[in-house]
């Protein structure tokens, strides 16, 4: 008697039985492909019905346990299986028996990987079993062929929090399906243009999955949400894929409401949720380093990721002793500062317009798997970075209003009367620069900056001010129901969104609470 895993070239031609479950059927325009486990591993095997391209065991499903008398064969130098003859288990204790043993095993080899932390801080030790429950919850979906599409939020930070999981990711689901194309078939990366995960975008997620799981027998897939996840306005979609039994772990660093017993809104839908809010600390650890961090506990050979935590907190502007760490082992693979900063600003820009593309292959290039090019491509694109930003602070130091009558300077700009429609930098970016300049001229008072669009505003605020942004908004949704308010993001850097037949009362609200802090 032999496993799965122990089958070899001499045993090729050679019958055995075996007692496995069914978890993949797939029909070829030949035979009909049965993805089949004993627990030692899984394996394709074959079956041959009389025409082809039709139905071999029709009556068989996925996660049917099974017994089979099979042949070994090879097929391009890998181990397969022809089924001989099958029959479905129907004994109860048997059943369960087998499926218990199984279930063992998968937690097993499911469990975390062994690993220090790349640089080891009071929170990051604090979130260390949320760190192995969402690093878990990733590689049990590997192993039982679940598909997994990670959506990240499409600035730096969250690029390189995606960038950081696909390394670990891709190399365990090319080993479990022993194929190149798996890598395309099981896992899908997107980006979301807004800081959460959008009805638009859990639209999209499900209409691939839906018709994947009709086409392919695929399973409900995997959400990794990184710089994502984490807040009320994420709740919908997340609910929404829930329906069709997808799982959700998320990565994320924004505000997400508040804390009670370690637990906050979100927890009550998603299956494993990483945030430094949970265990008391602020958004300093930001979606890349925690995404940097933990893809080592998902695959400890992964590799080339070790910047990717300083670049992100470069990105998200995070600052502090710990940050100070990541930076040096940036510092040390030759990546100073300045370069850091200006490769964050390139990736901020194609992000841009990349949109809502995977763009696989561009994406690595620029976040360092060819080196020359992520060189050349900076040197390119920074040029004209720099241009942009001086037309934009030009343009903006003259239309800004400020006033200076509070205890901070308060700058605001007209979003549509100093940005490009369709060109970077959009008004986020545009206010972000605005607030960068001010600061560097204002001997240290504190600075608010606001984009005002019919619709929205965008806030950043310097570290002298004391408030933080999500506080408002409770403030306006308590007092202004009818304005549809809503927002959010991080304590000094946000966004509100309302109706438009509210904005003057909200503007008038905003400015007033801002200047009598
Ligand atoms: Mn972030």
């Amino acid at each position: 008697m032999k496993n799965f895993i122990q089958l070899n070239k001499n045993d090729v031609r050679k019958r055995f039985n075996f007692l496995c479950k069914i978890e993949e059927i797939k029909q070829t325009s030949g035979p009909t492909i049965f993805t089949i486990n004993d627990g030692s591993r899984s394996i394709k095997s074959v079956a041959f019905s009389n025409k082809p391209g039709t139905r071999a065991y029709p009556e068989l499903n996925s996660e049917d346990i099974i017994e089979i008398s099979a042949m070994v064969s090879e097929r391009d130098g890998i181990i397969e299986l022809e089924l001989k003859d099958v029959k479905l288990v129907t004994d109860d204790f048997k059943k369960k028996l087998f499926i218990g043993q199984l279930n063992a095993i998968l937690d097993k080899e499911s469990t975390a990987d062994d690993v220090e932390f790349i640089v080891e801080s009071e929170p990051i030790k604090k979130l260390l079993p949320h760190i192995k429950k969402v690093a878990s919850e990733i590689k049990k979906a590997i192993l039982t062929n679940r598909p997994i599409i990670l959506r990240h939020h499409a600035d730096c930070d969250g690029y390189c929090a995606g960038i950081a999981l696909e390394r670990a990711i891709l190399p365990l689901i090319k080993k479990r399906h022993e194929t190149d194309s798996a890598e395309w078939f099981y896992y899908k990366r997107a980006p979301s243009k807004a800081p959460f995960y959008e009805y638009t975008d859990v639209v999209k997620d499900l209409s691939f999955t839906i018709d994947d799981m009709n086409k392919f027998g695929q399973k409900a897939p995997l959400i990794i949400l990184a710089d994502n996840g984490s807040t009320h306005e994420d709740l919908l979609a997340i609910k929404k894929i829930k329906i069709y039994g997808a799982k959700v772990v998320v990565i994320d660093h924004h505000f997400p409401g508040k804390v009670e017993n370690g637990k906050v809104e979100v927890d009550k839908y998603v299956d494993a949720h990483v945030n430094p809010y949970l265990i008391g600390f602020d958004s300093t650890l930001t979606a890349g380093v925690l995404g940097t961090e933990i893809a080592r506990f998902i695959n400890k050979d992964v590799d080339g990721i070790k910047h990717l935590a300083a670049l992100a907190a470069v990105g998200d502007r995070a600052k502090g002793p710990i940050i100070e760490k990541y930076l040096d082992i940036a510092h040390k693979i030759g990546l100073d500062d300045k370069y850091l900063a200006e490769l964050a600003e390139c990736i901020d820009f194609e992000s841009y317009y990349i949109r809502f593309m995977e763009s696989r292959g561009l994406v690595n290039d620029l976040l360092g798997s060819d080196v020359e090019k992520q060189r050349q491509m900076v040197k390119l694109m920074i040029e004209d970075i720099n241009q942009r930003k001086e037309t934009v602070l030009k343009a903006t130091s003259h239309y800004m209003k400020r006033d200076d009558s509070g205890k901070y300077t308060i700058i605001t700009l007209q979003a549509d009367g100093v940005t490009s429609r369709g060109e970077y930098p959009a008004i986020g970016k545009t206010v972000g620069m605005t607030h960068d300049y001010v600061i560097s001229k204002n001997n240290g008072k504190g600075v608010i900056s606001i984009g005002i669009g019919p619709d929205f505003m965008t806030l950043r605020m310097s570290d002298e001010v004391d408030f933080n942004i999500n506080t408002i908004i409770e403030e306006l949704k308590e007092k202004m129901p009818y304005t549809a308010v809503d927002g959010g993001g991080h304590e000094h850097a946000g966004s509100i969104k309302f109706l438009e037949a509210g904005s003057q009362e909200i503007k008038e609200f905003v400015m007033n609470r801002l200047k009598n802090l």
